[in-house]
Protein backbone atom coordinates (compact mmCIF):
# COMPACT_ATOMS: atom_id res chain seq x y z
CA UNK A 1 0.00 0.00 0.00
CA UNK A 2 3.00 1.92 -0.38
CA UNK A 3 2.97 4.93 -2.65
CA UNK A 4 5.93 5.43 -4.82
CA UNK A 5 8.34 7.87 -4.54
CA UNK A 6 10.65 9.75 -6.63
CA UNK A 7 13.99 10.79 -5.98
CA UNK A 8 13.66 14.20 -6.11
CA UNK A 9 10.95 13.90 -2.59
CA UNK A 10 13.90 11.82 -1.15
CA UNK A 11 15.67 15.24 -0.60
CA UNK A 12 15.66 15.89 3.29
CA UNK A 13 16.10 19.26 5.13
CA UNK A 14 16.94 19.12 8.84
CA UNK A 15 17.10 21.68 10.85
CA UNK A 16 20.68 20.76 12.75
CA UNK A 17 21.20 22.42 15.68
CA UNK A 18 24.36 22.64 15.75
CA UNK A 19 25.21 25.10 12.48
CA UNK A 20 21.91 26.53 13.38
CA UNK A 21 20.62 26.16 10.05
CA UNK A 22 18.67 23.66 7.28
CA UNK A 23 20.54 20.84 5.77
CA UNK A 24 20.29 18.38 3.60
CA UNK A 25 20.30 14.80 5.20
CA UNK A 26 23.31 12.75 3.47
CA UNK A 27 22.21 9.37 2.90
CA UNK A 28 22.88 6.21 0.84
CA UNK A 29 21.10 3.15 -0.13
CA UNK A 30 24.56 1.20 0.64
CA UNK A 31 25.10 2.20 4.51
CA UNK A 32 21.91 2.73 6.83
CA UNK A 33 21.32 6.17 8.42
CA UNK A 34 22.52 5.79 12.23
CA UNK A 35 20.02 7.56 14.66
CA UNK A 36 20.37 8.38 18.46
CA UNK A 37 17.68 9.63 20.71
CA UNK A 38 17.69 10.36 23.87
CA UNK A 39 15.23 7.82 26.08
CA UNK A 40 14.03 7.85 28.90
CA UNK A 41 14.92 7.84 32.46
CA UNK A 42 13.01 5.60 34.61
CA UNK A 43 12.50 6.54 37.54
CA UNK A 44 8.64 7.25 37.41
CA UNK A 45 6.03 7.48 34.66
CA UNK A 46 6.90 9.49 31.78
CA UNK A 47 4.62 12.88 31.32
CA UNK A 48 3.13 14.02 27.91
CA UNK A 49 6.01 15.95 27.12
CA UNK A 50 8.68 13.74 27.29
CA UNK A 51 5.81 12.15 24.81
CA UNK A 52 5.85 15.13 22.38
CA UNK A 53 9.78 14.67 21.90
CA UNK A 54 9.32 10.45 21.26
CA UNK A 55 6.73 11.16 18.70
CA UNK A 56 8.61 13.77 16.57
CA UNK A 57 11.09 11.21 16.84
CA UNK A 58 9.42 8.32 15.46
CA UNK A 59 7.77 11.24 12.82
CA UNK A 60 11.34 11.29 11.67
CA UNK A 61 11.92 7.47 11.74
CA UNK A 62 8.11 7.21 9.59
CA UNK A 63 9.65 9.61 6.87
CA UNK A 64 12.82 7.64 6.13
CA UNK A 65 11.13 4.22 6.50
CA UNK A 66 8.47 5.48 4.03
CA UNK A 67 11.29 6.75 1.36
CA UNK A 68 12.93 3.27 1.98
CA UNK A 69 16.02 5.15 3.22
CA UNK A 70 17.49 2.35 5.19
CA UNK A 71 18.10 3.29 8.88
CA UNK A 72 19.92 1.64 12.32
CA UNK A 73 18.22 3.89 15.16
CA UNK A 74 19.35 3.26 19.33
CA UNK A 75 17.39 4.50 22.39
CA UNK A 76 18.99 3.87 25.92
CA UNK A 77 16.72 3.69 29.15
CA UNK A 78 18.66 5.89 31.76
CA UNK A 79 18.61 3.37 34.77
CA UNK A 80 21.21 4.85 36.76
CA UNK A 81 23.24 8.21 37.60
CA UNK A 82 20.74 11.10 36.06
CA UNK A 83 20.80 13.36 39.66
CA UNK A 84 18.22 15.52 40.42
CA UNK A 85 20.49 18.33 39.83
CA UNK A 86 22.26 18.60 36.23
CA UNK A 87 25.13 20.05 37.76
CA UNK A 88 26.22 16.27 39.29
CA UNK A 89 24.72 17.21 42.79
CA UNK A 90 21.69 15.57 44.24
CA UNK A 91 20.73 12.31 44.72
CA UNK A 92 20.03 9.62 42.18
CA UNK A 93 17.05 9.63 40.61
CA UNK A 94 16.36 6.23 40.57
CA UNK A 95 17.59 5.92 44.07
CA UNK A 96 14.95 8.62 44.92
CA UNK A 97 12.12 6.64 43.07
CA UNK A 98 13.44 3.58 45.13
CA UNK A 99 12.60 5.58 48.25
CA UNK A 100 9.12 6.75 47.10
CA UNK A 101 7.85 3.66 46.01
CA UNK A 102 9.46 1.47 48.87
CA UNK A 103 11.15 -1.26 46.30
CA UNK A 104 14.76 -1.41 45.08
CA UNK A 105 16.59 0.68 42.16
CA UNK A 106 16.44 -2.17 40.12
CA UNK A 107 12.97 -2.60 40.22
CA UNK A 108 12.24 0.92 40.09
CA UNK A 109 13.94 0.40 36.43
CA UNK A 110 12.02 -2.55 35.80
CA UNK A 111 8.50 -1.11 36.78
CA UNK A 112 8.94 2.09 34.74
CA UNK A 113 10.88 0.92 31.35
CA UNK A 114 7.53 -1.62 31.83
CA UNK A 115 5.59 1.78 31.57
CA UNK A 116 7.33 3.52 29.16
CA UNK A 117 7.22 0.24 26.56
CA UNK A 118 3.73 0.08 27.08
CA UNK A 119 3.03 3.84 26.30
CA UNK A 120 4.90 3.56 23.12
CA UNK A 121 3.00 0.89 22.29
CA UNK A 122 0.13 2.54 22.77
CA UNK A 123 1.32 5.32 21.06
CA UNK A 124 2.33 2.94 18.27
CA UNK A 125 5.88 4.11 17.82
CA UNK A 126 7.67 1.98 15.29
CA UNK A 127 10.47 0.59 17.87
CA UNK A 128 14.04 1.40 17.78
CA UNK A 129 16.20 -1.39 16.79
CA UNK A 130 17.95 -1.29 19.95
CA UNK A 131 17.01 -0.11 23.30
CA UNK A 132 19.82 -0.03 25.36
CA UNK A 133 19.82 0.07 29.14
CA UNK A 134 22.62 1.85 30.75
CA UNK A 135 23.30 -0.17 33.63
CA UNK A 136 24.19 -2.89 30.41
CA UNK A 137 27.01 -0.94 29.74
CA UNK A 138 28.98 -0.01 32.35
CA UNK A 139 32.15 -1.87 31.22
CA UNK A 140 31.96 0.49 27.92
CA UNK A 141 31.29 3.53 30.20
CA UNK A 142 34.27 2.59 31.99
CA UNK A 143 36.33 1.75 28.56
CA UNK A 144 35.29 5.11 27.82
CA UNK A 145 36.56 6.92 30.88
CA UNK A 146 39.26 5.40 31.05
CA UNK A 147 40.31 6.83 27.53
CA UNK A 148 39.49 9.85 28.14
CA UNK A 149 41.59 9.42 31.32
CA UNK A 150 44.82 8.49 29.14
CA UNK A 151 44.21 11.72 27.44
CA UNK A 152 44.73 13.90 30.30
CA UNK A 153 40.87 15.12 29.79
CA UNK A 154 39.93 13.82 33.56
CA UNK A 155 40.73 15.05 37.48
CA UNK A 156 39.81 13.45 40.42
CA UNK A 157 38.15 15.09 43.17
CA UNK A 158 36.58 13.78 46.42
CA UNK A 159 33.25 12.86 45.09
CA UNK A 160 34.47 11.75 41.82
CA UNK A 161 36.03 11.71 38.42
CA UNK A 162 35.31 14.50 36.04
CA UNK A 163 35.95 15.67 32.49
CA UNK A 164 37.90 19.08 32.53
CA UNK A 165 36.22 21.24 30.37
CA UNK A 166 39.46 23.68 30.15
CA UNK A 167 41.12 20.72 28.68
CA UNK A 168 38.97 20.89 25.56
CA UNK A 169 38.50 24.82 23.97
CA UNK A 170 35.75 24.01 21.70
CA UNK A 171 33.01 23.08 24.81
CA UNK A 172 30.97 25.86 24.53
CA UNK A 173 30.60 25.74 20.43
CA UNK A 174 27.98 23.64 20.67
CA UNK A 175 25.56 24.93 22.27
CA UNK A 176 26.81 28.73 21.92
CA UNK A 177 27.32 29.00 26.21
CA UNK A 178 28.11 32.02 27.56
CA UNK A 179 30.18 30.52 30.48
CA UNK A 180 31.21 33.90 31.63
CA UNK A 181 27.39 34.42 32.59
CA UNK A 182 27.22 30.89 33.89
CA UNK A 183 29.84 31.58 35.89
CA UNK A 184 28.56 34.41 37.89
CA UNK A 185 25.31 32.64 38.23
CA UNK A 186 26.86 29.52 39.52
CA UNK A 187 29.13 29.59 42.04
CA UNK A 188 27.44 28.39 44.51
CA UNK A 189 27.48 24.69 42.81
CA UNK A 190 31.45 24.74 42.03
CA UNK A 191 32.16 23.03 44.61
CA UNK A 192 35.92 21.40 44.10
CA UNK A 193 35.53 21.44 40.53
CA UNK A 194 37.86 23.13 38.75
CA UNK A 195 35.33 24.99 36.10
CA UNK A 196 31.83 25.25 36.57
CA UNK A 197 30.85 23.62 33.36
CA UNK A 198 33.14 20.27 34.53
CA UNK A 199 31.12 17.11 34.86
CA UNK A 200 31.32 14.12 36.45
CA UNK A 201 32.52 10.71 34.49
CA UNK A 202 32.33 8.63 37.35
CA UNK A 203 30.72 9.43 41.04
CA UNK A 204 32.16 7.47 43.82
CA UNK A 205 29.31 5.58 46.85
CA UNK A 206 30.21 7.68 49.74
CA UNK A 207 28.68 4.81 52.15
CA UNK A 208 29.26 1.63 50.22
CA UNK A 209 26.37 -0.84 50.19
CA UNK A 210 24.01 2.13 50.71
CA UNK A 211 23.15 2.52 46.90
CA UNK A 212 21.61 -0.19 45.20
CA UNK A 213 23.09 0.13 42.12
CA UNK A 214 27.17 0.24 42.75
CA UNK A 215 30.12 -1.32 40.48
CA UNK A 216 33.81 -1.62 40.30
CA UNK A 217 35.50 0.60 38.96
CA UNK A 218 39.73 1.34 38.29
CA UNK A 219 38.78 4.63 40.50
CA UNK A 220 36.86 2.63 43.29
CA UNK A 221 33.20 1.55 43.93
CA UNK A 222 30.93 3.91 42.28
CA UNK A 223 28.44 4.57 39.57
CA UNK A 224 28.48 6.74 36.08
CA UNK A 225 28.10 9.79 35.77
CA UNK A 226 24.40 11.02 33.50
CA UNK A 227 25.99 12.08 30.02
CA UNK A 228 28.98 9.30 29.91
CA UNK A 229 26.39 6.03 29.18
CA UNK A 230 24.72 8.08 25.64
CA UNK A 231 28.59 8.06 24.07
CA UNK A 232 29.48 4.62 25.18
CA UNK A 233 26.01 3.09 23.78
CA UNK A 234 26.38 5.12 20.49
CA UNK A 235 29.97 4.00 20.49
CA UNK A 236 29.36 0.40 21.24
CA UNK A 237 25.90 0.44 18.71
CA UNK A 238 26.34 2.72 15.67
CA UNK A 239 30.18 3.98 15.98
CA UNK A 240 32.20 7.15 16.27
CA UNK A 241 29.88 9.45 14.32
CA UNK A 242 26.29 9.17 13.61
CA UNK A 243 24.12 10.69 11.02
CA UNK A 244 21.52 11.96 13.52
CA UNK A 245 21.23 12.57 17.13
CA UNK A 246 18.03 13.73 18.64
CA UNK A 247 16.36 14.94 22.37
CA UNK A 248 14.66 17.34 23.87
CA UNK A 249 15.65 21.39 24.01
CA UNK A 250 16.73 20.86 27.20
CA UNK A 251 18.98 18.33 26.46
CA UNK A 252 21.39 21.51 24.08
CA UNK A 253 22.85 23.21 27.34
CA UNK A 254 24.26 20.16 29.08
CA UNK A 255 23.91 16.92 28.36
CA UNK A 256 24.61 16.99 24.68
CA UNK A 257 27.46 19.83 25.20
CA UNK A 258 28.80 16.63 27.85
CA UNK A 259 28.05 13.99 25.24
CA UNK A 260 30.10 16.10 22.32
CA UNK A 261 32.83 16.91 24.76
CA UNK A 262 33.39 13.36 25.95
CA UNK A 263 32.67 11.64 22.35
CA UNK A 264 34.97 13.52 20.65
CA UNK A 265 37.88 14.07 23.08
CA UNK A 266 38.14 10.56 23.18
CA UNK A 267 37.95 9.41 19.79
CA UNK A 268 38.54 12.84 17.87
CA UNK A 269 36.38 12.34 15.54
CA UNK A 270 32.77 14.76 15.43
CA UNK A 271 29.54 12.86 17.58
CA UNK A 272 26.88 13.29 15.06
CA UNK A 273 26.38 15.50 12.05
CA UNK A 274 23.02 16.40 12.53
CA UNK A 275 21.21 17.52 15.96
CA UNK A 276 17.53 17.63 15.83
CA UNK A 277 15.71 18.84 19.03
CA UNK A 278 11.88 19.14 19.58
CA UNK A 279 10.87 22.09 21.73
CA UNK A 280 8.75 21.63 25.11
CA UNK A 281 5.22 20.65 25.33
CA UNK A 282 3.64 23.28 27.57
CA UNK A 283 0.68 22.87 29.80
CA UNK A 284 -1.89 25.89 30.62
CA UNK A 285 0.79 27.75 29.25
CA UNK A 286 3.79 27.16 31.37
CA UNK A 287 6.27 24.13 32.76
CA UNK A 288 4.43 20.80 33.82
CA UNK A 289 5.46 20.88 37.28
CA UNK A 290 3.94 19.00 40.54
CA UNK A 291 3.32 22.02 42.44
CA UNK A 292 0.28 23.05 39.67
CA UNK A 293 -0.78 19.09 39.56
CA UNK A 294 -0.40 19.74 36.09
CA UNK A 295 1.91 16.42 34.99
CA UNK A 296 -0.32 14.49 32.66
CA UNK A 297 0.50 10.78 31.52
CA UNK A 298 -1.06 8.92 28.91
CA UNK A 299 -3.05 7.39 31.58
CA UNK A 300 -4.43 10.78 32.45
CA UNK A 301 -5.39 11.42 29.26
CA UNK A 302 -7.40 8.43 28.77
CA UNK A 303 -9.07 8.63 31.64
CA UNK A 304 -10.29 11.88 30.69
CA UNK A 305 -11.31 10.13 26.81
CA UNK A 306 -8.25 11.42 25.37
CA UNK A 307 -6.62 8.71 23.21
CA UNK A 308 -2.99 7.87 22.38
CA UNK A 309 -3.40 8.48 18.82
CA UNK A 310 -5.66 11.58 19.04
CA UNK A 311 -2.79 12.82 21.33
CA UNK A 312 -0.63 12.16 18.77
CA UNK A 313 -3.15 14.44 16.31
CA UNK A 314 -2.83 17.01 18.54
CA UNK A 315 1.18 16.91 18.04
CA UNK A 316 0.97 16.73 14.59
CA UNK A 317 -0.36 20.52 14.45
CA UNK A 318 2.72 22.30 15.56
CA UNK A 319 6.13 22.03 14.16
CA UNK A 320 8.29 20.35 16.46
CA UNK A 321 10.64 23.24 17.38
CA UNK A 322 7.91 25.56 18.40
CA UNK A 323 6.59 25.67 21.44
CA UNK A 324 2.89 23.44 21.86
CA UNK A 325 0.53 24.52 24.79
CA UNK A 326 -1.43 20.85 25.84
CA UNK A 327 -5.09 22.42 27.12
CA UNK A 328 -7.94 19.77 27.92
CA UNK A 329 -10.37 21.86 25.35
CA UNK A 330 -7.79 21.87 22.69
CA UNK A 331 -6.94 18.31 22.78
CA UNK A 332 -10.81 16.97 22.98
CA UNK A 333 -11.15 19.05 19.54
CA UNK A 334 -8.30 16.99 18.08
CA UNK A 335 -9.87 13.68 19.66
CA UNK A 336 -13.13 15.00 17.52
CA UNK A 337 -11.08 15.52 14.65
CA UNK A 338 -9.52 11.70 15.12
CA UNK A 339 -12.18 10.13 15.60
CA UNK A 340 -13.96 11.72 12.22
CA UNK A 341 -10.88 10.62 10.50
CA UNK A 342 -11.27 7.02 11.98
CA UNK A 343 -14.74 6.67 10.59
CA UNK A 344 -13.67 7.97 7.50
CA UNK A 345 -10.55 5.79 7.17
CA UNK A 346 -12.30 2.74 8.79
CA UNK A 347 -15.74 2.87 5.80
CA UNK A 348 -13.75 0.81 2.80
CA UNK A 349 -10.30 -1.31 1.95
CA UNK A 350 -7.78 1.15 0.78
CA UNK A 351 -7.19 1.40 -2.65
CA UNK A 352 -4.67 3.18 -4.35
CA UNK A 353 -5.41 6.17 -6.49
CA UNK A 354 -3.45 9.05 -8.73
CA UNK A 355 -5.14 11.86 -7.45
CA UNK A 356 -4.53 10.25 -3.64
CA UNK A 357 -1.22 9.91 -4.77
CA UNK A 358 -0.84 13.22 -5.39
CA UNK A 359 -1.94 14.25 -1.61
CA UNK A 360 0.58 11.76 0.00
CA UNK A 361 3.61 13.19 -2.40
CA UNK A 362 2.72 16.70 -1.00
CA UNK A 363 2.42 15.65 2.34
CA UNK A 364 5.66 13.42 1.61
CA UNK A 365 7.42 16.67 0.66
CA UNK A 366 5.86 18.56 3.67
CA UNK A 367 7.82 16.52 6.29
CA UNK A 368 10.87 16.33 4.12
CA UNK A 369 11.45 20.13 4.64
CA UNK A 370 12.25 19.48 8.77
CA UNK A 371 8.78 17.87 9.77
CA UNK A 372 6.51 19.77 9.06
CA UNK A 373 3.50 17.96 10.21
CA UNK A 374 1.01 20.95 10.28
CA UNK A 375 1.36 21.12 7.10
CA UNK A 376 1.14 17.10 6.57
CA UNK A 377 -2.40 17.53 9.04
CA UNK A 378 -3.91 20.45 6.46
CA UNK A 379 -3.07 18.07 3.29
CA UNK A 380 -4.72 15.04 5.48
CA UNK A 381 -7.51 16.67 5.81
CA UNK A 382 -8.05 18.24 2.75
CA UNK A 383 -7.69 14.71 1.36
CA UNK A 384 -10.25 13.65 3.66
CA UNK A 385 -12.55 16.36 2.15
CA UNK A 386 -12.17 16.18 -1.47
CA UNK A 387 -11.61 12.00 -1.59
CA UNK A 388 -14.01 9.08 -1.74
CA UNK A 389 -13.86 5.66 -1.06
CA UNK A 390 -11.37 3.24 -1.11
CA UNK A 391 -9.45 6.34 -2.53
CA UNK A 392 -9.85 8.28 0.80
CA UNK A 393 -8.83 5.58 2.97
CA UNK A 394 -5.65 4.67 1.07
CA UNK A 395 -4.27 8.31 1.70
CA UNK A 396 -5.80 9.05 5.33
CA UNK A 397 -3.71 5.48 6.18
CA UNK A 398 -0.71 6.38 4.31
CA UNK A 399 -0.63 10.24 5.80
CA UNK A 400 -1.72 9.68 8.93
CA UNK A 401 -1.10 6.33 9.88
CA UNK A 402 2.36 5.62 7.96
CA UNK A 403 3.82 9.16 7.92
CA UNK A 404 2.64 10.47 11.33
CA UNK A 405 2.24 7.40 13.28
CA UNK A 406 -1.93 8.57 14.38
CA UNK A 407 -3.22 4.88 14.00
CA UNK A 408 -6.92 4.42 13.15
CA UNK A 409 -7.91 0.58 13.17
CA UNK A 410 -8.21 0.04 17.30
CA UNK A 411 -6.41 -3.62 16.57
CA UNK A 412 -3.05 -1.52 15.52
CA UNK A 413 -2.30 -0.17 19.26
CA UNK A 414 -2.57 -2.44 22.09
CA UNK A 415 -6.03 -3.66 23.33
CA UNK A 416 -5.88 -5.20 26.92
CA UNK A 417 -7.98 -8.49 26.31
CA UNK A 418 -11.84 -8.14 28.75
CA UNK A 419 -10.11 -11.21 30.84
CA UNK A 420 -7.49 -9.42 31.86
CA UNK A 421 -9.30 -6.43 32.64
CA UNK A 422 -11.90 -8.65 34.62
CA UNK A 423 -8.63 -10.60 36.09
CA UNK A 424 -7.59 -7.17 37.28
CA UNK A 425 -10.43 -5.71 38.12
CA UNK A 426 -11.28 -8.91 40.71
CA UNK A 427 -7.62 -8.41 41.53
CA UNK A 428 -8.59 -4.91 42.63
CA UNK A 429 -11.26 -5.64 45.06
CA UNK A 430 -9.48 -8.39 46.85
CA UNK A 431 -7.06 -5.90 47.22
CA UNK A 432 -9.33 -3.24 48.61
CA UNK A 433 -10.59 -6.29 51.18
CA UNK A 434 -6.93 -6.86 52.13
CA UNK A 435 -7.07 -10.25 50.82
CA UNK A 436 -3.67 -10.93 49.38
CA UNK A 437 -3.69 -13.98 48.71
CA UNK A 438 -6.15 -13.68 46.21
CA UNK A 439 -4.63 -11.18 44.57
CA UNK A 440 -1.58 -13.23 44.07
CA UNK A 441 -3.12 -15.71 42.52
CA UNK A 442 -5.24 -13.78 40.19
CA UNK A 443 -1.89 -11.77 39.50
CA UNK A 444 -0.50 -15.01 38.32
CA UNK A 445 -3.23 -15.62 35.95
CA UNK A 446 -3.05 -12.53 34.44
CA UNK A 447 1.12 -13.46 33.95
CA UNK A 448 0.01 -16.14 32.15
CA UNK A 449 -1.87 -14.16 29.44
CA UNK A 450 1.54 -12.39 29.11
CA UNK A 451 0.72 -9.19 30.58
CA UNK A 452 1.67 -7.78 34.15
CA UNK A 453 0.49 -5.53 36.71
CA UNK A 454 2.22 -2.49 37.94
CA UNK A 455 0.96 -1.00 41.52
CA UNK A 456 2.00 2.93 41.41
CA UNK A 457 1.02 4.48 45.05
CA UNK A 458 -2.59 5.63 42.79
CA UNK A 459 -3.37 3.10 40.17
CA UNK A 460 -2.84 -0.59 39.20
CA UNK A 461 -1.81 -0.44 35.78
CA UNK A 462 -2.36 -3.46 33.39
CA UNK A 463 1.06 -3.87 30.68
CA UNK A 464 2.07 -6.34 28.56
CA UNK A 465 4.98 -8.46 30.01
CA UNK A 466 7.80 -6.79 27.71
CA UNK A 467 11.14 -7.75 29.63
P1 LIG B 1 13.88 12.35 30.78
O1 LIG B 1 13.00 11.18 31.14
O2 LIG B 1 13.81 13.48 31.77
O3 LIG B 1 15.30 11.92 30.52
O4 LIG B 1 13.30 12.97 29.43
C1 LIG B 1 13.04 12.21 28.28
C2 LIG B 1 12.93 13.10 27.07
O5 LIG B 1 11.82 13.99 27.16
C3 LIG B 1 14.15 14.00 26.85
O6 LIG B 1 14.50 13.97 25.46
C4 LIG B 1 13.68 15.38 27.26
O7 LIG B 1 14.36 16.37 26.55
C5 LIG B 1 12.21 15.32 26.84
N1 LIG B 1 11.31 16.24 27.57
C6 LIG B 1 11.25 16.47 28.91
N2 LIG B 1 10.25 17.33 29.21
C7 LIG B 1 9.65 17.67 28.02
C8 LIG B 1 8.56 18.54 27.65
N3 LIG B 1 7.85 19.20 28.54
N4 LIG B 1 8.25 18.63 26.33
C9 LIG B 1 8.95 17.94 25.40
N5 LIG B 1 9.98 17.11 25.69
C10 LIG B 1 10.34 16.98 26.98
ZN1 LIG C 1 21.78 11.30 25.85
Amino acid sequence: MMAKSSSSQKDILLYNTASRSLERLDWSEYRPVTIYTCGPTVYGEQHIGNYRTFVFEDVLVRLLKFLGIPLQRVMNITDVGHLTSDADSGEDKLEVGAQRDGITAWEVAKRYTEHFEADMRLLGVVWPDALVRATDTIDAQIGLIKALEEKGYTYIITDGVYFDTAKYPQYRDFAKLDVAGLDAGSRVEMGEKRNITDFALWKFSTEPGKRHMEWESPWGLGFPGWHIECSAIIKETLGNTIDIHCGGVDHIQVHHTNEVAQSEAAHGEILARIWMHGEFLLVDGGKMSKSLGNIYTLANLKAKGITAPAFRLFLARAHYRSKLNFTWEEAQIAQKQYDTLAAKALESAPQQSDIADQYIARAVAALAHDLNTAQVLAIGLEASKELEGGARTYALETIFTTLLGIHFSPGEVEEIPEQVQELARLRDQAREKGDWSTADTLRTKIESYGYDILDTKNESRIVKKVL
